[in-house]
C-alpha cells in the first residue's frame, strides 16, 4: 500500500516536471514567434515606408509648400523657362499642367459655403454611405491625386465606403501612380481599369456596377470637394429616394488654379444644345440656400441612390465617349418620376479647359469627336424631345444625316417606367426656359454681311479655315443672301453669329474672335446703333467695345468706341429698323 502510495507520488511529480518543462519550451516558442513576427514587422514597415518615400519622390517632389494655398492663385517667380514651360503644358493639355505638378495635393480651400451651411448638422448614422465613382482617360496623376486627396480629406469617413476609380483605356498605364494611389490611399480606392476606351457613361455604369454602398456620387477626376460637400448632398436622396442632388459647381482655373465662386443656377439646354445656366426663380432665390429644383445636370459631378440609378437603366448605352449624356439622364430622372435638386450647401470645385482646347478624347480627330457628340444628341432628342426634336433638327440639320443606332432599348424602358412626355417637363420646369428661347424664333435684328464702311470692299468673314479669329474678305456679290462665310445675323439672342458660330472678345477686349455660340451673353454679346453704324461688344454700359476694321492687316479688332471713326462703321446687308428700335427693351445695362 505505502509503496503503491510512494509510486503514485513519483507518477505524479513526473508529471508535473513535464508539465513545466512543456510550459517553459511553449513560452520560450512563442517568445521566439513574437521576435520573429516584430522583425517581419518592422522590415514590412520599413519597406512600406521606402515605397512610400520612393513613390512620394515620383509623384510629389516638386511640390511647392503653399503655393495655391487656400485656393489662391498660384503665383510665383516663374524664369522664363519655367513660364514656357507652362506654355507648352497648357497647348497641350488645355490647362496648366506644369503648375499642377507644383501644388500640394493636400492644399487647403477657402470656405466659402453660404453662413448657414456652416450651422446645419447632419446625424452621421442617419445618412447612407456613398461608392464615389470617378471615371477618367488619360487624366494627370497630380490633377488626379488632389481629386482623391481632397476627398479623404473632406469626406466623414463614415459616410465614405469607397471610392471606385475608374481608368477608361487610357493610352497607357502607369504602374506607378497605382501603386501610390494604393499605397497613400490604403483600402479607400478600388481601381478597376477597361482596357479600351468605353466613354464615360460606359465607364461610369462599369464603376456603378462595383459599388457596394447604397449612394452613388459620380464625380469628374478634375475636381476638389470643399468642407462639408457630401451630407446635403445626401440628405434629399434620404428624404425621397428617386432624388438626384447636384452641388454647386465652383471653378478651378485653368491657368492658375485658384479657387472661385459659381452661381447657383438651374441648367437647361438650348435649342442646339449647349448646356446653359438660367437664374433662380424668385421663390428659389429667396430661400437660398436651401436646395431648388435643377431641370438640367451640370453632367459631372451629382448623386443618387444606386437602386434608382438602375431602375433607371444608368445612361443610353448607344451614348459613346462624352456628349448629350446629362441631358439624357436628367430628362430620364423628371420625366419617369423622379427629380433633380441642386444643393448651394455643397460646393465642389471642377477645373475646366481653356476653351480654345475642343478635342480631348479621339486622338486629335476633331471630326470624329464631332460626329460621336453629334450621334449622342441625335439619340437623346429621338428619345425624349418628342415633336420638339425638330426645333432642334432645324439648327442643326447635320444631325439628321447620321444613323442614330438600335433605339428599341430606350423606348421599351420609357414605356416600362411610364415616362411622361417631353411637354410635361417644359410645362412644369421651363417657363421662363420659354420666354427665352421660344419655339417660334420672332425676326432676327439685322442679317447678312457686314461690310465695313472705310474699306467698303470688304466684309466680315468668319474664315472657314482657322475657326478661331474672323477676317476681313472682299464682299459677296448679295449682301442679303451672301455666302455662309460672309453671313452674319445680329440674333435674339443679341449675338452675332454666322451659323452655329459667335463672334466673342476675348482677353478684356482687342482680340475678337470666332468660337461656338454659347448662348449666355457675356462675351459674345453685340448691339448695332444704326445711327452711329457703330457695332458694340458689350452688354453693360460702362464696358463696351467697338468693332474695328484693320484693312491692312484684313482683321477686326474691338477698340474703344470713337463714332468719328470710319474703320469702326459697318452697314448690314439687312436691317429690322421696327425690331432694333426695341433692342435694349428689358435688357440689364448697369
Ligand atoms: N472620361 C472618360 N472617358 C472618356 C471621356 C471622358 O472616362 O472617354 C472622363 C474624364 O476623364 C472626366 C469625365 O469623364 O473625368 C468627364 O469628362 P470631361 O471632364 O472632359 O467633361 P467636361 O468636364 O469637360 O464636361
Ligand atoms: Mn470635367
Amino acid at each position: 500500500m505505502c509503496l503503491d502510495m510512494l509510486r503514485h507520488k513519483k507518477k505524479v511529480l513526473l508529471l508535473l516536471l513535464l508539465m513545466a518543462t512543456g510550459s517553459i519550451i511553449y513560452y520560450l516558442y512563442t517568445l521566439k514567434l513574437e521576435r520573429e513576427r516584430d522583425a517581419n514587422v518592422s522590415s514590412t514597415t520599413s519597406r512600406l515606408e521606402r515605397e512610400i518615400s520612393e513613390l512620394q519622390a515620383v509623384f510629389e517632389s516638386e511640390v511647392i509648400p503653399d503655393l495655391g494655398a487656400l485656393g489662391r492663385p498660384a503665383r510665383g517667380n516663374w524664369t522664363q523657362e519655367e513660364l514656357e514651360a507652362m506654355a507648352t503644358s497648357q497647348r497641350e493639355t488645355g490647362y496648366n499642367a506644369w503648375l499642377s505638378k507644383r501644388i500640394s495635393p493636400e492644399r487647403t480651400l477657402y470656405d466659402m459655403r453660404h453662413r448657414s451651411c456652416k450651422k446645419l448638422e447632419y446625424s452621421l448614422e442617419k445618412l447612407p454611405s456613398v461608392s464615389v465613382v470617378i471615371t477618367y482617360h488619360n487624366e494627370e496623376a497630380s490633377v488626379l491625386l488632389r481629386t482623391l486627396s481632397s476627398l479623404r480629406n473632406r469626406t466623414p469617413i463614415l459616410l465614405l465606403r469607397e471610392i471606385i476609380l475608374v481608368d477608361d483605356g487610357s493610352s497607357s498605364v502607369d504602374e506607378k501612380l497605382n501603386d501610390f494611389i494604393q499605397i497613400k490611399f490604403l483600402n479607400m480606392v478600388r481601381q478597376h481599369r477597361i482596357a479600351t476606351q468605353v466613354g464615360l457613361m460606359q465607364a461610369r455604369v462599369a464603376g456603378a456596377q462595383l459599388a457596394l454602398a447604397d449612394v452613388l456620387v459620380f464625380l469628374d477626376s478634375h475636381v476638389e470637394v470643399t468642407k462639408g460637400w457630401l451630407e446635403p448632398l445626401l440628405d434629399p436622396i434620404l428624404k425621397n429616394n428617386r432624388t438626384c442632388t447636384t452641388p454647386i459647381i465652383d471653378t478651378i482655373d485653368y491657368e492658375n488654379f485658384s479657387y472661385r465662386r459659381g452661381k447657383p443656377s438651374r441648367g437647361f439646354f438650348n435649342w442646339e444644345f449647349n448646356y446653359i445656366q438660367l437664374p433662380l426663380l424668385k421663390e428659389e432665390a429667396v430661400a437660398m440656400p436651401a436646395p431648388h429644383k435643377n431641370p438640367i445636370m451640370n453632367g459631372g459631378l451629382f448623386a443618387i441612390g444606386r437602386q434608382w440609378f438602375s431602375e433607371l437603366g444608368g445612361y443610353d448605352k448607344g451614348l459613346k465617349i462624352w456628349g448629350g449624356e446629362q441631358f439624357e439622364l436628367s430628362l430620364k430622372l423628371w420625366l419617369c418620376g423622379g427629380q433633380i435638386l441642386e444643393v448651394p450647401c455643397s460646393r465642389i470645385g471642377h477645373r475646366y479647359r481653356d476653351g480654345k482646347f475642343q478635342i480631348h478624347y479621339t486622338d486629335k480627330d476633331k471630326k470624329k469627336e464631332n460626329k460621336i457628340i453629334a450621334k449622342n444628341y441625335r439619340r437623346v432628342a429621338e428619345v425624349w424631345l418628342d415633336e420638339f426634336k425638330d426645333k432642334i433638327f432645324a439648327n442643326m440639320p447635320h444631325l439628321t444625316v447620321l444613323s442614330v443606332g438600335n433605339l428599341a432599348e430606350q423606348r421599351e424602358l420609357k414605356k416600362r417606367l411610364h415616362c411622361k412626355p417631353f411637354k410635361w417637363f417644359l410645362d412644369n420646369l421651363a417657363k421662363d426656359f420659354l420666354n427665352l428661347y421660344p419655339i417660334i424664333d420672332p425676326a432676327e435684328y439685322a442679317s447678312g454681311v457686314l461690310q465695313s464702311v472705310s474699306s467698303p470692299k470688304l466684309c466680315l468673314d468668319r474664315n472657314e479655315s482657322r475657326h478661331e479669329h474672323p477676317k476681313l474678305s472682299p464682299c459677296s456679290s448679295d449682301h442679303v443672301f451672301p455666302r455662309a462665310e460672309q453671313h452674319w445675323i445680329l440674333s435674339n439672342r443679341r449675338e452675332l453669329r454666322s451659323g452655329l458660330y459667335c463672334l466673342e472678345v476675348r482677353n478684356q477686349g482687342k482680340d475678337v474672335r470666332i468660337f461656338q455660340c454659347h448662348g449666355q451673353s457675356g462675351n459674345q454679346f453685340w448691339s448695332y446703333d444704326s445711327k452711329t453704324r457703330q457695332v458694340i461688344a458689350g452688354q453693360m454700359s460702362n464696358f463696351r467695345q467697338c468693332l474695328e476694321a484693320q484693312p491692312k492687316t484684313n482683321s477686326v479688332t474691338a477698340s474703344v468706341c470713337d463714332p468719328k471713326k470710319s474703320s469702326q462703321q459697318w452697314k448690314f446687308g439687312y436691317q429690322n429698323n421696327q425690331r432694333l428700335s426695341h433692342f435694349w427693351d428689358n435688357v440689364k445695362t448697369q
